[in-house]
């Protein structure tokens, strides 16, 4: 058979590096402390809970195909307009559409060079050139943003703050970025960590999206909801946009279990600030004893820390990554984002962060090479 006939993916397909998920078991390892996926320390919310273990019953019905009720109890709790919000499975999804949507061969997007790589993943994927954006100490730089865009240029994504570096830019920056961009352009906010920041500088977009017609805020139920298995994510949008991404996405591409706990997790916002009153308590605590032990720590307005080892030797992060596992402790290798010396940490329950802390502090004192 001659090799042409076999089915070929479309260009593109083959360049796509699959995105590689936080591991969630060790060969031989039996207690496993999961710190490489920024899911959440506390789990869902109780509310978020209950309203799941009532799902079941009607397990056979279609869900909501417009997920109304969680529109609006998203509406309600951020103060905007239901039906310029869109749900997706998880905020990749409605990446996803965005790309396409607006996106094809021979055009490119702009993103940030540690910046997430789901948004090269749906590039390419579409035939789109993902273009990478050079950063000023591991923090999105507008300047080398605006000199990356091109006129085939479409779509800009901006994960503010940045998953994997943790770091942000200000509300008044970002403003400089949209401006600077041709109105043709789509700016995408990528908020998946709005919750965790409580600075005042700090917008997650809704304000640039209410003063610009094509500028888009992601948000998710996957961190500080602690819903990441559900998948729930959203766009709060002009109203042309989330127009285009109710034609594409499929007509009940959110499941009535996401549904129902995301109406109740959003609610529940005792709960919101007790997770993010209890991840700046121990990010805070975890990156003052890691740089205690002389490690660099990249300062972060997330549920993680970037921590930094040495480029070689018997400190470096290899040999520490494989001594948190042999106890049990999973974090997240981030070579895959050109930070090879680098570990990704979740902060986790009070325990966790203690154990972790622990085991460091024996490998930083030889425990690794013995
Ligand atoms: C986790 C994450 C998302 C969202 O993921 P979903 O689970 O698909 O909602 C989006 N952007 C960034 C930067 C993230 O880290």
């Amino acid at each position: 058979m001659p090799q042409h006939s076999v089915p070929q993916p479309r260009p593109g397909i083959m360049d796509i590096s699959p995105y590689v998920g936080g591991e969630s078991s060790v060969p031989g390892v039996s207690r496993i402390i999961k710190l490489a996926s920024n899911e959440g320390a506390l789990g869902a919310s109780p509310r978020a809970r209950e309203a799941l273990a009532r799902v079941g019953a009607t397990a056979h019905l279609y869900p909501d195909g417009g997920s109304v009720a969680v529109r609006e109890a998203i509406g309600r709790r951020f103060g905007l307009d239901p039906a310029r919000i869109v749900c997706g499975a998880g905020s990749d999804e409605l990446i996803g559409l965005l790309v396409r949507a607006y996106a094809g061969p021979g055009d490119t997007i702009v993103q940030s060079a540690y910046g997430f790589l789901m948004y090269a993943i749906y590039a390419r994927s579409a035939g789109v050139e993902p273009l990478l954006a050079p950063e000023t100490n591991l923090t999105t730089d507008i300047d080398a943003m605006l000199a990356t865009v091109k006129p085939s240029t479409r779509l800009v994504f901006l994960a503010n703050p940045n998953n994997p570096t943790g770091t942000l830019i200000d509300s008044n920056t970002v403003r400089r970025l949209r401006e600077g961009l041709r109105d043709d352009i789509i700016l995408v906010l990528d908020s998946a960590y709005a919750e965790f920041v409580g600075r005042n500088d700090y917008d997650p977009g809704q304000a640039l999206v209410d003063s610009h017609p094509n500028t888009v805020m992601l948000r998710t139920f996957s961190k500080i909801h602690g819903m990441g298995g559900l998948r729930l994510g959203w766009a709060y949008g002009p109203e042309h946009i989330i127009d285009v991404l109710n034609r594409m996405r499929g007509p009940f591409n959110v499941s009535s279990a996401a549904q129902v706990a995301g109406e109740a997790a959003i609610a529940d916002v005792a709960f919101q600030q007790m997770a993010q009153e209890h991840n700046t308590y121990w990010r805070t605590w975890t990156a003052e004893r890691l740089r205690g032990l002389g490690l660099t720590v990249t300062d972060s307005a997330c549920n993680f820390l970037l921590v930094h080892f040495d480029p070689e030797g018997p400190r470096s992060v290899a040999p520490a990554d494989a001594y948190l596992r042999q106890n049990g402790l999973i974090c997240r290798r981030v070579a895959g984002y050109g930070l090879p010396h680098a570990l990704r940490i979740t902060i986790g329950r009070d325990d966790e962060m203690q154990f972790l802390i622990e085991t460091l502090t024996a490998f930083m004192d030889g425990g690794g090479s013995a």
